[in-house]
């Protein structure tokens, strides 16, 4: 059954709103009327003074908006463009390692014991799902877990929540946790592609307006996936047009290790994988990668965050 997102009251709010669309663009709306319906999605957004506006408020259920007078704003909620569900776990812990032995001694632990419990999972991500809200981010590019139940676990609490929830459901079939891992390439790409049909399952039944989760093909990165893996998930990005996400060129230690075991830098791994897209986001890039191409992916550029 599809997992509703909670229904509220409609609101409606005079005052100056600010927006920042793209890079160095400033967009200020002095005394504008915004209102929305009971999904909480936007259905008018207009100057105070149009008559339409006028029409709305002389209506006899709006006529007490939430008024922000001179000298505040409203902002729209944040995107978080890089969050590990599972680390809400155990955040801010451990970070006196170097990522390889960080991830071995507290990440593939934690995810493998949310995969084990799915009453923890619902309860770690409900309560991520709030403290996000709280926070003011509304919409979230997710890392989960290798199970594919946890994963929909995260994807229908995200829902439920009211959060616009991309969730990526990990690939890995490389590990140096053994009990952490995929069996093989093969059962990966199963899993991966059976993860997205049921996230987008949860569609079903749901208004197309509040439909707010979507899946994200998801290889860990280069040190836990087979080229095989890879070119698989590249494969089927392609024919389901998914969009896709991962880890690259993220700290000396990992960026050492792809050059030692596959003789490449990240970037190339990917790129010879068709995984660099329009539809990537690839996060940290910190590293100096010697042989940068021109792509159209994104790229989320967080130093020292796993
Ligand atoms: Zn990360």
């Amino acid at each position: 059954m599809a997992a509703q997102p909670r229904q509220g009251r409609s609101v409606l709010i005079r005052g100056d709103f600010v927006q920042t669309p793209t890079l160095g663009n400033l967009e200020i709306f002095r005394d504008y009327l915004l209102h929305t319906n009971e999904s909480g999605i936007i259905v008018y957004f207009s100057p105070a003074t149009d008559p339409t506006s006028l029409a709305i408020l002389s209506t006899p259920a709006c006529q007490n908006p939430e008024v922000h007078t001179n000298g505040t704003f409203i902002l729209p909620t944040f995107c978080d463009l890089h969050l590990h569900a599972p680390q809400f776990l155990y955040q801010g812990t451990g970070l006196h390692l170097p990522l390889m032995q960080w991830l071995d001694e507290y990440a593939f632990q934690a995810e493998e014991s949310l995969d084990a419990d799915p009453i923890l999972a619902e309860k770690v991500y409900e309560k991520l799902a709030h403290k996000l809200i709280e926070h003011g981010t509304s919409a979230v590019l997710l890392f989960g877990t290798i199970k594919t139940e946890t994963n929909l676990i995260l994807a229908r609490a995200m829902q439920r929540a009211g959060l616009r929830a991309f969730v990526g459901k990990l690939s890995m079939d490389v590990s140096s946790r053994p009990s952490y891992k995929e069996a093989s390439a093969e059962v990966a790409l199963e899993a991966a592609q059976d993860f997205c049909r049921k996230c987008q399952e949860l569609a079903n039944g749901v208004v197309d307006d509040i439909c707010l989760v979507e899946p994200v093909l998801t290889p860990r990165f280069v040190p836990t996936c087979s080229n095989e893996l890879l070119s698989g998930l590249g494969k089927v990005a392609k024919e389901n047009n998914f969009r896709i996400q991962s880890h690259m060129a993220e700290s000396h230690d990992q960026v050492e290790w792809v050059r030692a075991e596959r003789h490449a830098e990240d970037m190339d791994v990917f790129a010879q994988h068709d995984l660099l897209t329009p539809r990537t986001i690839q996060a940290h890039s910190s590293g100096k990668t010697p042989s940068p191409k021109k792509t159209n992916m994104s790229v989320i550029s967080c130093n020292k965050a796993y």
